[in-house]
């Protein structure tokens, strides 16, 4: 068989064309080639199929192309003639088809040949037919009150793109049923308590006499546990209510931030002799009221786990983030983000412990030498993910801590 197919193949030039065409034709893909006069020198069956336009060979590109699309088609040959013919370009185009219908491709182009003075000869491009997704997108936008979506930048989704951000939203939903349990769970939780907690000092009160030394050590206990109880639906609460705060996001000067939580630790950071050095930090939109906890949080953290035996020093820096931080962090590259990090030197932790302490209620220390509920972190950790932002911690025990912030400068989903 495969010496019936050389023979064949080789037997003329002819055959060996012959062989090329039926293969083009048997792609999926939409297949075009033209020259640097912009005339159409080939296109396979499923290109003709697709375009559903009279072409044929050595008509104008223009012909074909919208009328609007021109200087973008020119733009990009261009940007082809300058690339490595190793490299494609992709860019958007609209074709004109039957009955003044307007057909989306998305190109991949390559330059196939050039003369001896690097010019390219000849253009080869695959086409993808996007006008299902992108009328239908439009479409969604367009119904959701938003503006029409720009068609040169329009990027088609594959399926599992799409799979994935059904995923994502399904996740978000079931995130806020939890949310919304939590707060009304907890909500609900605490009138049975206040009952508890009523009737047990009534009964501690109205039955003191009648009581001997057990039943008032059990009504302590029952008191005791209750005002655990509530301390922890109030905690909660708290980070519930960090969740569902909804109020538009606003410009905000963090070094005003910064400013209000030293006031508000001022006897603390004098108690302890700490220096506190700052960078200037930048104007982001954000919720205040927000962006006080965070800011709160971390520094009082910083002067609660210091070590006893050095002058606790925190060191507060900013910086805009460079495109490859962005392409580590899996940030959009369009965007600008500012890093700020809150460095102390204090009693540090075991890096293996950095992911869990944004954990509610996960302590490493204990509540005896550093008071506390465990849900400082929690709530920073909620802040940072309302603003569309990320936040870590680096550690060594005994040397310090750094606390990573990054949040963007302008918000996209303005709430
Ligand atoms: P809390 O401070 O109320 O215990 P957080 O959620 O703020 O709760 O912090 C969780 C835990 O993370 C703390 O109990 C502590 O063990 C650890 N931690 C937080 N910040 C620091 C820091 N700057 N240095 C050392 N450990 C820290």
């Amino acid at each position: 068989m495969k010496n019936n197919f050389f023979e064949i193949y080789n037997e003329s030039p002819g055959k060996q064309v012959f062989f090329h065409e039926q293969i083009l034709n048997a792609l999926s893909i939409p297949v075009i080639v033209c020259d640097k006069n912009d005339r159409l020198v080939y296109f396979n069956k499923k290109f003709n199929d697709l375009a559903q336009h009279k072409i044929s060979l050595h008509s104008s590109m223009k012909e074909i192309i919208n009328r609007s699309d021109w200087d973008n088609w020119n733009e990009n040959l261009f940007k082809l003639s300058n690339i490595n013919d190793n490299d494609s370009c992709f860019f958007n185009i609209r074709f004109n088809a039957v009955e003044d219908e307007i057909k989306y491709f998305q190109l991949e182009g390559k330059v196939l040949q050039r003369d001896e003075l690097q010019k390219p000869l000849l253009y080869f491009f695959t086409a993808k037919d996007v006008t299902k997704q992108f009328t239908l997108e439009n479409k969604d936008v367009l119904n959701c009150g938003g503006s029409a979506i720009d068609w040169k930048n329009f990027v088609s989704k594959t399926t599992s793109e799409k799979k994935l951000e059904l995923a994502v939203k399904d996740l978000d939903r079931s995130n806020k049923d939890l949310e919304e349990f939590a707060y009304l769970a907890s909500h609900d939780l605490q009138e049975p308590l206040r009952k508890i907690t009523t009737f047990s000092t009534r009964l501690a009160y109205k039955f003191e006499k009648q009581l001997d030394e057990e039943g008032k050590v059990y009504i302590d206990k029952i008191n005791a546990a209750a005002g655990s109880m509530k301390e922890l639906i109030d905690n909660l609460l708290q980070v519930s209510r960090t969740v569902q705060h909804v109020q538009p996001f606003s410009k905000t000067d963090l070094n005003t931030v910064l400013n209000l939580v030293k006031q508000n630790l001022d006897l603390k950071i004098e108690e302890r002799d700490v220096e506190i050095t700052q960078d200037q930090l930048p104007v982001i939109e954000a919720l205040p009221s927000l962006m006080l906890p965070l800011f709160n949080n971390l520094l009082s953290n910083a002067i609660k786990f210091s070590s006893n035996d050095k002058k606790p020093v925190i060191n507060i820096t900013s910086r805009e983030i460079s495109v490859e931080d962005k392409n580590n962090l899996e940030l959009p590259l369009n965007r600008v983000y500012y890093e700020i990090k809150i460095t102390d030197n204090g009693i540090g932790f075991k890096q293996e412990d950095a992911k869990n302490i944004f954990k509610i209620f996960y302590r490493i220390h204990s509540k005896t030498d550093y008071p506390g509920t465990g849900i400082g972190l929690a709530i920073c950790s909620k802040i940072v993910a309302k603003h569309n932002g990320c936040i870590w911690a680096e550690s060594n025990p005994g040397k310090g801590s750094t606390f990573f912030i990054i949040l963007p400068k302008i918000q996209d989903i303005k709430l």
